[in-house]
Protein backbone atom coordinates (compact mmCIF):
# COMPACT_ATOMS: atom_id res chain seq x y z
CA UNK A 1 0.00 0.00 0.00
CA UNK A 2 1.87 3.56 -1.07
CA UNK A 3 1.26 6.24 1.36
CA UNK A 4 -1.57 7.80 -1.15
CA UNK A 5 -3.77 4.91 -0.73
CA UNK A 6 -2.83 5.23 3.37
CA UNK A 7 -6.02 7.31 5.05
CA UNK A 8 -3.73 9.50 6.93
CA UNK A 9 -0.39 10.66 5.75
CA UNK A 10 2.51 11.26 7.54
CA UNK A 11 6.00 12.99 7.09
CA UNK A 12 8.33 11.28 4.86
CA UNK A 13 11.16 12.46 7.44
CA UNK A 14 10.22 11.63 11.01
CA UNK A 15 7.15 9.82 10.44
CA UNK A 16 4.50 11.59 12.71
CA UNK A 17 1.13 11.43 11.09
CA UNK A 18 -0.70 14.49 9.90
CA UNK A 19 -2.71 14.87 13.08
CA UNK A 20 0.75 14.84 15.47
CA UNK A 21 2.30 18.04 13.67
CA UNK A 22 1.27 21.40 13.26
CA UNK A 23 1.35 21.45 9.26
CA UNK A 24 1.91 18.87 7.00
CA UNK A 25 3.53 20.33 3.59
CA UNK A 26 2.72 17.57 1.05
CA UNK A 27 4.04 16.34 -2.61
CA UNK A 28 1.53 15.19 -5.51
CA UNK A 29 3.60 11.93 -5.20
CA UNK A 30 2.76 11.21 -1.91
CA UNK A 31 5.93 12.41 0.24
CA UNK A 32 5.79 15.14 2.46
CA UNK A 33 7.17 17.14 5.23
CA UNK A 34 5.91 18.54 8.78
CA UNK A 35 6.63 21.62 10.35
CA UNK A 36 9.52 20.22 12.89
CA UNK A 37 11.27 18.77 9.87
CA UNK A 38 11.60 22.12 8.36
CA UNK A 39 12.57 23.86 11.25
CA UNK A 40 15.38 20.96 11.56
CA UNK A 41 16.41 21.40 8.10
CA UNK A 42 16.48 24.90 8.72
CA UNK A 43 18.59 24.53 11.47
CA UNK A 44 21.00 22.75 9.82
CA UNK A 45 21.50 24.41 7.06
CA UNK A 46 22.36 27.58 8.80
CA UNK A 47 24.84 25.65 10.88
CA UNK A 48 26.26 24.27 7.77
CA UNK A 49 27.06 27.56 6.35
CA UNK A 50 29.44 27.81 9.36
CA UNK A 51 27.12 30.16 11.12
CA UNK A 52 29.53 32.80 9.71
CA UNK A 53 27.47 34.95 7.42
CA UNK A 54 29.37 37.83 8.83
CA UNK A 55 26.78 40.57 9.33
CA UNK A 56 27.55 43.34 10.89
CA UNK A 57 26.21 46.38 13.20
CA UNK A 58 25.59 48.55 10.84
CA UNK A 59 26.42 52.18 10.73
CA UNK A 60 24.76 53.79 14.47
CA UNK A 61 24.32 57.51 16.01
CA UNK A 62 27.25 58.60 18.42
CA UNK A 63 25.51 58.21 21.38
CA UNK A 64 24.09 62.14 21.75
CA UNK A 65 22.25 61.02 18.59
CA UNK A 66 21.46 57.67 19.96
CA UNK A 67 19.92 59.13 22.70
CA UNK A 68 17.29 61.65 20.96
CA UNK A 69 16.24 58.76 19.14
CA UNK A 70 15.74 56.68 22.98
CA UNK A 71 13.92 59.90 23.85
CA UNK A 72 11.46 59.44 21.49
CA UNK A 73 10.25 55.69 23.13
CA UNK A 74 11.41 56.15 26.72
CA UNK A 75 10.93 58.70 29.16
CA UNK A 76 12.68 60.30 32.17
CA UNK A 77 15.65 57.81 33.06
CA UNK A 78 17.77 60.47 32.06
CA UNK A 79 20.94 59.15 33.80
CA UNK A 80 20.44 55.38 32.63
CA UNK A 81 19.37 56.29 28.68
CA UNK A 82 23.14 58.01 28.96
CA UNK A 83 25.25 55.44 30.22
CA UNK A 84 23.44 52.60 28.21
CA UNK A 85 24.39 54.95 25.19
CA UNK A 86 27.88 55.81 25.97
CA UNK A 87 28.44 51.80 26.60
CA UNK A 88 26.12 50.66 23.95
CA UNK A 89 28.71 52.87 21.06
CA UNK A 90 31.93 52.18 22.65
CA UNK A 91 31.03 48.62 22.34
CA UNK A 92 30.21 48.41 18.66
CA UNK A 93 32.42 50.58 17.83
CA UNK A 94 35.05 48.23 19.15
CA UNK A 95 33.70 45.24 18.21
CA UNK A 96 33.27 46.49 14.40
CA UNK A 97 37.03 47.28 14.48
CA UNK A 98 37.21 50.65 15.07
CA UNK A 99 39.66 50.55 17.92
CA UNK A 100 42.31 50.46 16.40
CA UNK A 101 45.23 51.17 18.67
CA UNK A 102 46.16 47.29 18.83
CA UNK A 103 48.17 47.76 22.22
CA UNK A 104 45.36 49.19 24.01
CA UNK A 105 42.25 46.64 24.46
CA UNK A 106 39.13 47.86 25.80
CA UNK A 107 36.93 46.15 27.74
CA UNK A 108 33.79 45.57 27.53
CA UNK A 109 31.06 47.48 29.84
CA UNK A 110 28.37 45.33 30.65
CA UNK A 111 25.62 46.94 32.37
CA UNK A 112 23.86 46.93 35.59
CA UNK A 113 20.17 48.65 35.88
CA UNK A 114 18.70 49.17 39.45
CA UNK A 115 14.99 50.25 40.01
CA UNK A 116 11.58 49.29 40.67
CA UNK A 117 9.94 47.25 38.53
CA UNK A 118 8.17 48.91 35.50
CA UNK A 119 10.38 51.98 35.30
CA UNK A 120 11.81 50.71 31.62
CA UNK A 121 14.50 48.54 32.63
CA UNK A 122 13.28 45.98 30.10
CA UNK A 123 12.20 48.09 27.56
CA UNK A 124 14.90 50.12 27.77
CA UNK A 125 17.61 47.06 26.71
CA UNK A 126 14.92 46.01 24.11
CA UNK A 127 14.61 49.45 22.23
CA UNK A 128 18.37 49.53 22.40
CA UNK A 129 18.84 46.53 20.55
CA UNK A 130 16.13 47.43 18.04
CA UNK A 131 17.26 50.42 17.03
CA UNK A 132 20.91 48.60 16.69
CA UNK A 133 19.32 45.60 15.04
CA UNK A 134 21.36 43.53 16.79
CA UNK A 135 19.56 39.57 17.97
CA UNK A 136 18.16 40.16 21.42
CA UNK A 137 17.13 37.72 24.48
CA UNK A 138 15.48 38.24 27.59
CA UNK A 139 16.26 35.70 30.84
CA UNK A 140 15.18 35.75 34.04
CA UNK A 141 17.91 35.18 36.31
CA UNK A 142 15.06 33.35 39.01
CA UNK A 143 14.91 30.54 36.51
CA UNK A 144 18.76 29.66 36.02
CA UNK A 145 20.32 27.18 37.91
CA UNK A 146 23.98 25.86 38.18
CA UNK A 147 24.39 22.83 35.56
CA UNK A 148 23.24 19.60 36.25
CA UNK A 149 20.78 20.93 38.79
CA UNK A 150 16.95 21.05 37.86
CA UNK A 151 16.24 24.53 36.14
CA UNK A 152 17.71 26.38 33.07
CA UNK A 153 21.40 26.02 32.12
CA UNK A 154 22.71 29.50 32.21
CA UNK A 155 23.87 28.44 28.51
CA UNK A 156 20.34 28.37 27.89
CA UNK A 157 20.39 32.39 27.77
CA UNK A 158 22.48 31.94 25.07
CA UNK A 159 20.24 28.95 22.79
CA UNK A 160 17.60 31.98 23.20
CA UNK A 161 19.76 34.96 21.69
CA UNK A 162 21.00 32.34 19.05
CA UNK A 163 17.54 31.70 17.97
CA UNK A 164 17.26 35.32 17.88
CA UNK A 165 19.75 35.31 15.27
CA UNK A 166 18.10 32.92 13.24
CA UNK A 167 21.12 30.55 14.29
CA UNK A 168 24.13 32.60 12.94
CA UNK A 169 26.49 32.06 15.10
CA UNK A 170 28.85 35.21 14.05
CA UNK A 171 25.38 37.33 14.35
CA UNK A 172 24.40 36.39 17.71
CA UNK A 173 27.87 36.76 19.04
CA UNK A 174 27.07 40.63 18.62
CA UNK A 175 23.69 40.47 20.45
CA UNK A 176 22.39 41.90 24.02
CA UNK A 177 20.96 40.04 26.53
CA UNK A 178 19.22 41.26 29.45
CA UNK A 179 19.12 39.46 32.23
CA UNK A 180 16.37 40.57 34.52
CA UNK A 181 15.86 40.05 38.55
CA UNK A 182 19.57 39.40 38.80
CA UNK A 183 19.32 40.83 42.67
CA UNK A 184 17.08 37.36 43.14
CA UNK A 185 20.12 35.41 42.92
CA UNK A 186 21.71 37.06 45.64
CA UNK A 187 23.87 35.06 48.50
CA UNK A 188 21.57 35.56 51.40
CA UNK A 189 23.53 34.15 54.54
CA UNK A 190 20.33 33.72 56.28
CA UNK A 191 19.17 31.35 53.99
CA UNK A 192 21.91 28.96 53.11
CA UNK A 193 20.87 25.46 52.25
CA UNK A 194 23.06 22.59 53.42
CA UNK A 195 23.39 20.75 50.11
CA UNK A 196 23.41 23.63 47.93
CA UNK A 197 22.92 27.43 47.46
CA UNK A 198 19.92 26.61 44.86
CA UNK A 199 19.76 29.82 43.83
CA UNK A 200 22.63 32.02 44.51
CA UNK A 201 26.11 32.52 44.40
CA UNK A 202 26.30 29.13 41.84
CA UNK A 203 24.34 30.59 39.39
CA UNK A 204 26.41 33.94 39.60
CA UNK A 205 29.14 32.00 39.33
CA UNK A 206 27.83 30.05 35.84
CA UNK A 207 26.75 33.52 34.65
CA UNK A 208 30.35 35.37 35.52
CA UNK A 209 31.78 32.83 33.50
CA UNK A 210 29.47 34.07 30.06
CA UNK A 211 29.75 38.00 31.19
CA UNK A 212 33.26 37.75 30.91
CA UNK A 213 33.86 36.19 27.83
CA UNK A 214 33.51 32.34 27.75
CA UNK A 215 33.52 29.85 24.94
CA UNK A 216 30.44 28.38 25.20
CA UNK A 217 29.43 24.46 24.12
CA UNK A 218 24.97 25.23 23.47
CA UNK A 219 22.57 22.31 23.03
CA UNK A 220 20.96 23.95 19.37
CA UNK A 221 17.64 23.52 20.74
CA UNK A 222 18.20 24.04 24.59
CA UNK A 223 17.59 22.04 27.32
CA UNK A 224 19.78 19.46 28.92
CA UNK A 225 23.13 18.47 26.73
CA UNK A 226 23.49 15.24 25.93
CA UNK A 227 26.47 12.97 25.48
CA UNK A 228 25.90 12.35 21.61
CA UNK A 229 24.70 15.44 20.62
CA UNK A 230 25.98 17.97 17.94
CA UNK A 231 27.10 21.38 20.22
CA UNK A 232 27.67 24.67 18.94
CA UNK A 233 30.55 26.98 19.90
CA UNK A 234 29.71 30.01 20.68
CA UNK A 235 32.14 32.56 22.16
CA UNK A 236 30.34 35.40 24.59
CA UNK A 237 33.27 37.84 24.53
CA UNK A 238 31.47 40.44 22.24
CA UNK A 239 27.91 39.79 23.62
CA UNK A 240 26.35 42.54 25.59
CA UNK A 241 25.06 41.76 28.83
CA UNK A 242 22.33 43.80 30.47
CA UNK A 243 21.07 43.19 33.82
CA UNK A 244 17.81 44.63 35.62
CA UNK A 245 16.81 43.74 39.21
CA UNK A 246 14.82 45.83 41.87
CA UNK A 247 17.40 45.43 44.81
CA UNK A 248 15.08 46.10 47.43
CA UNK A 249 16.49 47.28 50.45
CA UNK A 250 19.71 48.04 48.23
CA UNK A 251 18.98 51.66 49.48
CA UNK A 252 19.13 51.10 53.08
CA UNK A 253 23.01 49.35 52.85
CA UNK A 254 24.20 52.86 50.89
CA UNK A 255 22.29 54.65 53.71
CA UNK A 256 23.71 53.16 55.87
CA UNK A 257 27.82 53.24 54.69
CA UNK A 258 27.26 57.03 53.78
CA UNK A 259 25.60 58.19 57.16
CA UNK A 260 28.57 56.42 58.78
CA UNK A 261 31.21 59.00 56.92
CA UNK A 262 32.44 61.86 59.36
CA UNK A 263 30.66 64.19 57.41
CA UNK A 264 27.07 62.56 56.57
CA UNK A 265 24.14 63.33 58.21
CA UNK A 266 21.96 61.65 56.13
CA UNK A 267 18.86 60.30 58.51
CA UNK A 268 19.49 62.71 60.91
CA UNK A 269 19.98 65.45 58.93
CA UNK A 270 16.94 68.16 57.87
CA UNK A 271 16.81 66.59 54.76
CA UNK A 272 16.73 62.93 53.96
CA UNK A 273 17.25 61.11 50.71
CA UNK A 274 15.18 60.06 48.35
CA UNK A 275 15.83 56.32 47.55
CA UNK A 276 16.10 56.83 44.18
CA UNK A 277 18.91 59.74 45.17
CA UNK A 278 21.05 57.57 47.32
CA UNK A 279 21.24 54.58 45.12
CA UNK A 280 22.82 57.22 42.80
CA UNK A 281 25.71 56.43 44.85
CA UNK A 282 25.40 53.18 45.07
CA UNK A 283 29.00 51.47 45.25
CA UNK A 284 30.98 48.33 44.67
CA UNK A 285 30.72 47.42 48.22
CA UNK A 286 27.44 48.02 49.00
CA UNK A 287 26.63 45.57 46.00
CA UNK A 288 28.71 43.39 47.75
CA UNK A 289 26.48 43.81 51.15
CA UNK A 290 23.48 42.99 49.33
CA UNK A 291 24.74 39.67 48.12
CA UNK A 292 26.32 39.90 44.97
CA UNK A 293 29.82 37.95 44.18
CA UNK A 294 32.67 40.37 43.75
CA UNK A 295 33.50 39.36 40.90
CA UNK A 296 30.25 39.64 39.04
CA UNK A 297 29.95 43.25 40.42
CA UNK A 298 33.89 43.54 38.51
CA UNK A 299 31.91 42.74 35.39
CA UNK A 300 28.80 45.56 35.34
CA UNK A 301 30.57 48.32 35.31
CA UNK A 302 28.35 50.48 34.36
CA UNK A 303 25.31 51.07 36.95
CA UNK A 304 22.87 53.20 36.59
CA UNK A 305 19.62 53.93 39.71
CA UNK A 306 16.26 54.57 37.66
CA UNK A 307 13.86 56.16 39.31
CA UNK A 308 10.26 55.41 40.25
CA UNK A 309 8.12 57.07 37.37
CA UNK A 310 6.36 60.10 38.60
CA UNK A 311 2.89 61.40 37.55
CA UNK A 312 4.02 63.44 35.08
CA UNK A 313 6.31 60.76 33.84
CA UNK A 314 3.48 57.53 33.99
CA UNK A 315 1.17 60.21 31.86
CA UNK A 316 3.96 61.34 29.27
CA UNK A 317 4.11 57.31 28.92
CA UNK A 318 0.81 56.94 28.51
CA UNK A 319 -0.02 59.63 25.70
CA UNK A 320 3.55 60.61 23.82
CA UNK A 321 5.86 58.50 22.86
CA UNK A 322 5.77 57.06 19.25
CA UNK A 323 3.85 53.88 20.38
CA UNK A 324 2.38 55.26 23.38
CA UNK A 325 -0.68 53.13 24.52
CA UNK A 326 -3.42 55.63 24.20
CA UNK A 327 -2.12 56.29 20.89
CA UNK A 328 -2.51 52.05 20.42
CA UNK A 329 -6.24 52.26 21.29
CA UNK A 330 -7.14 54.86 19.58
CA UNK A 331 -5.78 53.50 16.50
CA UNK A 332 -7.92 50.42 17.09
CA UNK A 333 -10.71 52.27 17.34
CA UNK A 334 -10.09 54.05 13.98
CA UNK A 335 -9.75 50.73 12.38
CA UNK A 336 -13.00 50.54 13.30
CA UNK A 337 -13.89 53.64 11.92
CA UNK A 338 -14.42 55.30 15.66
CA UNK A 339 -12.81 58.39 17.32
CA UNK A 340 -11.90 57.44 20.95
CA UNK A 341 -11.53 59.95 23.70
CA UNK A 342 -10.40 60.34 26.48
CA UNK A 343 -11.36 62.94 29.20
CA UNK A 344 -8.86 64.75 30.98
CA UNK A 345 -10.37 63.55 33.98
CA UNK A 346 -10.48 59.86 32.88
CA UNK A 347 -6.36 60.13 31.76
CA UNK A 348 -5.68 61.95 35.74
CA UNK A 349 -7.64 58.59 36.76
CA UNK A 350 -6.06 56.44 34.98
CA UNK A 351 -2.79 57.57 36.35
CA UNK A 352 -3.92 57.60 40.02
CA UNK A 353 -5.04 54.09 39.57
CA UNK A 354 -1.82 53.26 38.02
CA UNK A 355 0.41 54.85 40.93
CA UNK A 356 -1.91 52.74 43.60
CA UNK A 357 -0.64 49.40 41.63
CA UNK A 358 3.23 50.36 42.42
CA UNK A 359 3.87 48.06 39.39
CA UNK A 360 4.98 51.48 37.03
CA UNK A 361 3.67 51.94 33.60
CA UNK A 362 2.91 48.06 33.64
CA UNK A 363 -0.13 49.27 35.45
CA UNK A 364 -1.39 51.83 32.67
CA UNK A 365 -2.22 48.87 30.27
CA UNK A 366 -4.46 46.66 32.11
CA UNK A 367 -6.31 49.50 33.37
CA UNK A 368 -6.60 51.16 30.22
CA UNK A 369 -7.85 47.29 29.17
CA UNK A 370 -10.12 47.02 31.67
CA UNK A 371 -12.22 49.92 31.57
CA UNK A 372 -12.30 49.57 27.81
CA UNK A 373 -13.03 45.74 27.22
CA UNK A 374 -17.14 45.94 27.39
CA UNK A 375 -16.85 48.71 24.90
CA UNK A 376 -13.97 47.10 22.51
CA UNK A 377 -16.31 43.66 22.83
CA UNK A 378 -19.23 45.86 21.20
CA UNK A 379 -18.05 48.24 18.70
CA UNK A 380 -16.71 45.75 16.02
CA UNK A 381 -20.74 44.80 15.58
CA UNK A 382 -22.08 48.79 15.55
CA UNK A 383 -22.07 50.50 12.70
CA UNK A 384 -23.68 53.78 14.34
CA UNK A 385 -21.09 54.70 16.60
CA UNK A 386 -18.64 57.81 15.95
CA UNK A 387 -17.47 58.78 18.92
CA UNK A 388 -16.59 57.03 21.88
CA UNK A 389 -16.11 59.48 24.79
CA UNK A 390 -14.24 58.12 27.95
CA UNK A 391 -14.71 59.83 31.74
CA UNK A 392 -13.12 58.62 34.67
CA UNK A 393 -16.58 56.92 35.94
CA UNK A 394 -15.58 54.67 32.56
CA UNK A 395 -12.19 54.14 34.20
CA UNK A 396 -13.19 53.53 38.25
CA UNK A 397 -15.74 52.06 38.47
CA UNK A 398 -16.03 50.69 34.51
CA UNK A 399 -19.67 52.60 33.81
CA UNK A 400 -20.34 52.23 30.01
CA UNK A 401 -18.22 54.94 28.06
CA UNK A 402 -20.49 58.34 26.37
CA UNK A 403 -21.39 57.12 22.30
CA UNK A 404 -21.70 59.75 20.12
CA UNK A 405 -23.79 58.23 17.30
CA UNK A 406 -23.10 59.21 13.41
CA UNK A 407 -25.30 61.79 12.06
CA UNK A 408 -27.01 59.68 9.46
CA UNK A 409 -28.20 57.21 12.33
CA UNK A 410 -29.43 59.92 14.42
CA UNK A 411 -31.60 61.79 12.39
CA UNK A 412 -33.24 57.98 10.76
P1 LIG B 1 11.05 46.76 34.22
O1 LIG B 1 11.72 47.97 34.77
O2 LIG B 1 10.35 45.99 35.30
O3 LIG B 1 11.94 45.93 33.36
P2 LIG B 1 9.62 47.23 31.77
O4 LIG B 1 10.73 47.82 31.02
O5 LIG B 1 9.29 45.81 31.44
O6 LIG B 1 9.86 47.33 33.33
O7 LIG B 1 8.31 48.13 31.61
C1 LIG B 1 7.03 47.62 31.32
C2 LIG B 1 6.38 48.42 30.22
O8 LIG B 1 6.07 49.73 30.68
C3 LIG B 1 7.28 48.62 29.01
O9 LIG B 1 7.08 47.62 28.06
C4 LIG B 1 6.87 49.98 28.49
O10 LIG B 1 5.77 49.86 27.62
C5 LIG B 1 6.41 50.72 29.72
N1 LIG B 1 7.45 51.59 30.30
C6 LIG B 1 8.08 51.42 31.48
N2 LIG B 1 8.93 52.42 31.73
C7 LIG B 1 8.85 53.27 30.69
C8 LIG B 1 9.50 54.50 30.35
N3 LIG B 1 10.40 55.05 31.17
N4 LIG B 1 9.17 55.09 29.19
C9 LIG B 1 8.24 54.54 28.36
N5 LIG B 1 7.60 53.39 28.61
C10 LIG B 1 7.90 52.74 29.76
Amino acid sequence: MTQNETLEQFCSFCGRTEKQVGTLIKHQDGIAICDVCVEHAHQIVALSRGGRRSRTVGDFPPPKEMKSKLDEYVIGQEDAKRKICVAVYNHYKRINGSDLMADVELEKANILLIGPTGTGKTFLAQTMARFLQVPFAIADATTLTEAGYVGEDVENVLVRLLQAADYDVAWAEMGIVYIDEIDKISRRDSNVSITRDVSGEGVQQALLKILEGTMASLPPQGGRKHPEQKLIQMNTRNILFMCGGAFEGLDKIVRRRVDQRPMGFGATGSHRKRSEEVLSQVSFEDLHTFGLIPELIGRLPVISALEPLSEDALMKILTEPRNAILKQYKHLFEMEGVTLTFEDAALKKVISLAQKRKTGARALRSIIEEALTDILFEIPSRKDVQEVIVSAATVEKHEPPRLVLAERKKIA
